[in-house]
C-alpha cells in the first residue's frame, strides 16, 4: 500500500514537473495526499497490535501483567460476571482505547496432569460459619470465611471434588493448576446459610460431611437444602450416625456407624456417598479397614501437609481452620501464595 502511495506521488510529482505549475498550494496539496494514507496505514498497525496485546493477555494466565485480566478469565469459566471486564480492555493501550471494540475473554482451561501417587492438594475443613458467643475455635465468622474465600479466589485456587483427588491419586488426572478441597463436617445449617452463598459467589463448592442422626434437626441441614448444595456441584460424605468415637464401640455398633450411615445417606439424599470422615478425627486399624471394606473410596483425616497419596488414602490429610480473626494466619497455610499470574513457577509437584 505504502508503495502504491509513493507511486502515486511521483506520478503526480512528474505531472506536476512537465506542466512546470509547481506552487506551494501545489505542494501542500500533495503532501496531504501522502501524509493521509500513511495515517491510515499507521492507525491500523496500532490497531492490529492492541489487539494481538488483548487477545494474549486475555487467554493466557502465565504471561499476563494484569491480574485483573486473570481474573476476568476465571470469572467467566465459573459463569460468574466479569464487573471488571473494562479494565482488561484498557490495560496496556494508552488513552485511545476506544478504538476497539470490546473482545470476548475465553474461559481458561488450564490444567495440570497430576499423579498417580503422591499428589499435592490442600484440604481444609470448617465446621460452624457463624459468630461464636464463646470464641470457640469451631465457629469461622462469615466476614472472616468472606475473606479467606475471597484470599483463595485472588491467589487463582480452584476447588475439586474429592473424588477427582481419589482420581488423580490411583489413576493420574488432568487437576487445576491450584486445587483445592474445602470440607464442612458435622452438617450445621449455617453451612448451607453462610458459607454456601459465599462459596457460590466465587464459583466454589465444597464437600459435606454429614452425621446421619443429626440431618435435619435444629440447626443442621435438612436433606433438602443438602440436595440443594448437591445440584450445585457440592459434595457429600458420611460422619457417621451418631458422632461417637468408633474406636470405642463393638463391632456392630462399628458396622452400624460406618456401613449403615453410607447406605441411610444415599437413600435419603438419592446421591452416592463415597468418602467417609472420622467424627473427632479418631481411628484404629479396625476403623480403617472396615471403612475400606465397606465401599468408600477414601476418607479424611487430619493432618498439617498436603500430601494425599496412596499411603494415605483413608487419612487424607487434612487441616482445621480455626476462627483466628486473622487473614495472614489463614494466607500463611496455604500452600500457594500470591498472584495467579506466577502459577507456572509454583507448580505442584507430584511422583509416580
Ligand atoms: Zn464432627
Amino acid at each position: 500500500m505504502k508503495n502504491r502511495v509513493t507511486a502515486y506521488f511521483l506520478s503526480i510529482l512528474s505531472s506536476v514537473k512537465e506542466h512546470a505549475r509547481v506552487n506551494s498550494k501545489l505542494l501542500l496539496q500533495i503532501f496531504v495526499l501522502l501524509t493521509v494514507p500513511l495515517n491510515t496505514i499507521r492507525a491500523l498497525q496500532v490497531v492490529q497490535a492492541k489487539t494481538t496485546v488483548q487477545t494474549f493477555e486475555s487467554a493466557s494466565f502465565v504471561n499476563s501483567t494484569n491480574s485483573e485480566v486473570t481474573h476476568a478469565s476465571r470469572a467467566l469459566s465459573n459463569n460468574r460476571p466479569v464487573d471488571f471486564y473494562p479494565v482488561s480492555i484498557r490495560s496496556g493501550l494508552g488513552n485511545d482505547s476506544d478504538l476497539l471494540a470490546p473482545l470476548p475473554i475465553q474461559p481458561s482451561t488450564d490444567l495440570i496432569f497430576q499423579g498417580p501417587g503422591t499428589v499435592l492438594v490442600p484440604i481444609l475443613l470448617y465446621h460452624r460459619i457463624d459468630r461464636s458467643l464463646t470464641d470457640s475455635q469451631y465457629y469461622v465468622s462469615p466476614d472472616e470465611f468472606e475473606e479467606q474465600m475471597k484470599l483463595l479466589w485472588d491467589w487463582g485456587y480452584t476447588t475439586i471434588s474429592t473424588e477427582l483427588l481419589v482420581k488423580a491419586i490411583e489413576e493420574g488426572t488432568d487437576l487445576p493448576l491450584r486445587p483445592i478441597i474445602i470440607t464442612f463436617d458435622d452438617g450445621h445449617l449455617n453451612n448451607y446459610t453462610n458459607a454456601f452463598p459465599v462459596m457460590k459467589k466465587y464459583g466454589f463448592t465444597g464437600t459435606l460431611y454429614i452425621v446421619g442422626k443429626y440431618m435435619g434437626t435444629p440447626e443442621y441441614m435438612n436433606a433438602e437444602q443438602i440436595r440443594e448444595m448437591v445440584a450445585d456441584g457440592w459434595d457429600v460424605g458420611s460422619h457417621s450416625m451418631s458422632h461417637l468415637d468408633l474406636t470405642s464401640l463393638d463391632p456392630q455398633q462399628q458396622q452400624y456407624e460406618i456401613v449403615e450411615s453410607r447406605r441411610f445417606l444415599e437413600t435419603e439424599l438419592g446421591i452416592p456417598i463415597q468418602t467417609f470422615s472420622y467424627p473427632f478425627g479418631v481411628k484404629d486399624t479396625t476403623v480403617v479397614n472396615l471403612t475400606y471394606s465397606a465401599g468408600y473410596t477414601a476418607a479424611m483425616g487430619t493432618g498439617y501437609t498436603y500430601d494425599q497419596g496412596t499411603s494415605n488414602l483413608f487419612a487424607l490429610q487434612r487441616r482445621g481452620v480455626n476462627g483466628t480473626r486473622d487473614l495472614n494466619a489463614f494466607a500463611s497455610v496455604l500452600p500457594w501464595q500470591g498472584d495467579a499470574v506466577y502459577l507456572l513457577a509454583n507448580l505442584p509437584a507430584s511422583s509416580p
